[in-house]
């Protein structure tokens, strides 16, 4: 590193699972750029400061996570159309002194169905959670024209009514539940998402195995452990599993281009995240 290094992090609470550092400093390495990542843990109450304290430190972009997504939209300068559709900002680039906010958790919560070539006509679709990254769930579902309804579990029902309204301006049909009773409606639905924080603690899946249907999609965004207790009871229900890092890389890589212009070092992300041992069985 020297002084002309241009620094990019990512903020949020609790920020020590993250595995963006090294997956974007192994990109930045790959494409020879003079460009380091670090983390901060910053807490929902000093959030204000610590954007003015980016901004004074000329940093040249930024992650969100965690559970700032929506709060940091007040403390941003322009919002990109994917912020504006998601009402949620999980990357920033400082464009001389303008930050602006984008929305990667869109396309990277998609692109992982798409490789998969899923049919969206007709989906019944339950998603876990109202947070930050729900609304990009939504967002990225009401794409799919073809979609038929979301159901949106979560444990403070008035958030769920909340993302409902969002959703139903984007032209969606959406229902809300309390995350309690989400196994009420898991088995006749063709993809669960869980877009909550259950899981990065190892804590158990709200769904059990007998409430998922066989063949349908089960997608957990939880990244860190690769291996859910969600994963687990889609695979002995005989689900199609997505994993949380296919996204993590996917939102990762369109960061990657938006701060760098260049095409994203996808293999070097994946080796970073994954080791030699590659992708779960
Ligand atoms: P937010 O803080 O915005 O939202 C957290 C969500 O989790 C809310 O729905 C909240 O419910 C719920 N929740 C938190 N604690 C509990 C609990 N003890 N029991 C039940 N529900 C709980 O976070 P984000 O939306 O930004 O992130 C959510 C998850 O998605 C995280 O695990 C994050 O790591 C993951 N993620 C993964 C990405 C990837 O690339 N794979 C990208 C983005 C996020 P309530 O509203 O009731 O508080």
């Amino acid at each position: 590193m020297q002084g002309s290094t241009k620094t990019y992090c990512i903020i949020g609470d609790p920020i020590q699972h993250s595995l963006s550092p090294g997956m974007q400093n192994a990109a930045f390495a790959s494409a020879g750029l003079n460009c380091t990542y670090i983390a901060f843990r910053v807490p929902a109450n000093e959030l204000k400061e610590s954007i003015e304290s980016l901004r004074s430190i000329k940093v040249s972009g930024f992650n969100i996570t965690v559970p700032h997504k929506v709060e940091v939209m007040k403390y941003l300068d322009e919002l990109d159309s994917s912020a504006r559709k998601a009402t949620a900002v999980n990357t920033v680039i400082n464009i001389e002194g303008i930050f602006r906010g984008y929305n990667t958790d869109i396309s990277g919560f998609v692109e992982p169905l798409r490789k998969r070539h899923v049919d969206f006509q007709g989906m019944r679709v339950l998603l876990l959670g109202a947070g930050g990254a729900a609304r990009a769930v939504v967002a990225a579902l009401s794409q799919e024209r073809s979609i038929g309804r979301i159901i949106i579990a979560n444990r403070d029902v008035r958030r769920a009514s909340v993302l409902a309204r969002i959703g139903s301006g984007l032209g969606l049909r959406c229902e809300t539940l309390s995350l309690e009773n989400a196994q009420d409606v898991s088995p006749e639905c063709d993809l669960i998402v869980n877009a909550t924080t259950i899981g990065l603690g190892n804590e158990s899946s709200p769904i059990n195995h007998d409430h998922i249907k066989k063949g349908s999609i089960v997608y957990d965004m939880v990244y860190r452990p690769i291996v859910t207790d969600l994963i687990e009871n889609a695979k002995y229900a005989q689900a199609i599993v997505v994993y949380g890092y296919e996204m993590l890389i996917e939102q990762g890589a369109k960061a990657f281009e938006i701060w760098t212009g260049l095409p994203a070092p996808k293999e070097a992300m994946k080796k970073n995240l994954l080791g030699i041992f590659g992708e779960p069985v």
